[in-house]
């Protein structure tokens, strides 16, 4: 197998040099969701392949181009025909939730490992999951031990946004866990079932359960190129994430509508009385018009709230695929193997 296509100078791993340490039982799978990744895959490719080569017998590498509009599908075209690089391509860009779905429907392992193509995610991690996974845990999960790196407003925003994750109906979704980890084929199939649209990943390895076992790291910087998630994107990824995993601003708005239900029912007897025992009709115009504002202002963001359930409920009942795949290539090593056993 010839690994050194396009292999950099500076790798880490190098295939070559390394020693081939007792390999893992079962073949490996590693799925990287990808948008516009060429200079990182670049990189990246030729670490992981020597990385995976000297740590499992069996291993393949699936890279899920989500619509790139650089040289990605040249730079994989060309790895596609190196043993084990698969090549899966979008026909758009589906957003990285519906790219891992893509890799996880594809990968053969009996472990798959997802990691982002940045980079960001150290490669040296993969042999601690590779023999956590061989001493029996069926899901390992990286989780980002500090985020002094980020500025303070999304620092912030992310542990609101945990906090209000939280009344997940006994799923713990796990702060400051992403989607680089392994997971088990019993976790990749249970994962697969979902027949849901609404792809809240984080939410569903948590909600598939299975024995986790967190791994703490620190996040490289990425490599080449800007981070895809702007601050309206990550907005409207922690509104996905609330309106498909909790219910309770469904249930706020309710309590919400009672409690001024309640408020308006009393200040309506207190004016009642005050006009039978004391007859001074306030002039109230202040009071109306406030009252009125709030009350629209209330009832906007109720509807909204609803709408956005509502939504959600219309995505799913589409039923429409998660993504579209224009082409692949490279053979998966499960159906080359069953080609060849017949
Ligand atoms: N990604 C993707 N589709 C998208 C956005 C991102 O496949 O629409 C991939 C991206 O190429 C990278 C991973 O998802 O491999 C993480 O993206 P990014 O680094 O932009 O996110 P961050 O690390 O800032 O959370
Ligand atoms: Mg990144």
């Amino acid at each position: 197998m010839n690994i050194h296509f396009i292999t950099r100078p500076d790798s880490k791993y190098d295939s070559k040099h390394a020693t081939k340490i007792t390999p893992v039982r079962g073949m490996v799978s590693c799925i990287i969701p990808a948008f516009n990744e060429h200079d990182n895959l670049a990189v990246l490719l030729p670490e992981l392949c020597a990385l995976l080569e000297q740590w499992c017998d069996a291993w393949e590498i699936i890279v899920i181009d989500d619509g790139s509009a650089d040289k990605t599908p040249e730079l994989m075209t060309h790895w596609a025909r190196i043993d084990g690089v698969r090549y899966v391509q979008l026909s758009r860009n589906f957003g990285k939730e519906a790219a891992i779905a893509a890799g996880l429907e594809a990968a053969d392992g009996d472990a798959v490992i997802c990691l982002d193509a940045d980079m960001q995610h150290p490669l040296a991690l993969i042999p601690n999951m590779l023999m956590r996974w061989q001493a029996g845990v069926e899901m390992v999960y990286a989780v980002r031990s500090d985020r002094d790196d980020e500025p303070w407003i999304k620092r912030v925003g992310t542990r609101l946004f945990y906090h209000l994750l939280a009344d997940t109906r006994g799923v713990e979704v796990p702060p400051n866990a992403g989607d680089f980890r392994l997971m088990d084929r019993k976790v990749v199939d249970a994962l697969l079932a979902l027949p849901e649209r609404t792809r809240f990943m984080k939410g569903l390895y948590a909600w598939v359960g299975f024995r986790s076992e967190a791994m703490p790291y620190l996040p490289e910087q990425r490599r080449h190129g800007v981070s895809h998630y702007h601050f309206f994107r990550l907005l409207g990824l922690a509104m996905t994430g609330i309106t498909a995993f909790t219910t309770w601003p469904l249930r706020l708005v309710g309590i919400a509508g009672a409690t001024f239900a309640a408020l308006s029912f009393m200040y309506g007897l207190y004016l009642v009385g005050d006009y039978l025992f004391d007859g001074s009709a306030p002039s109230g115009w202040t009071t109306i018009v406030t009252a009125l504002l709030f009350f629209a202002g209330v009832n906007l963001i109720s509807l909204g709230m609803i709408g956005e359930y509502i939504g959600r409920i219309f995505d799913e009942v589409k039923g429409r695929p998660l993504y579209v795949t224009r082409q692949k290539r490279g053979r998966s090593r499960a159906k080359r193997a069953k080609a060849q056993a017949s």
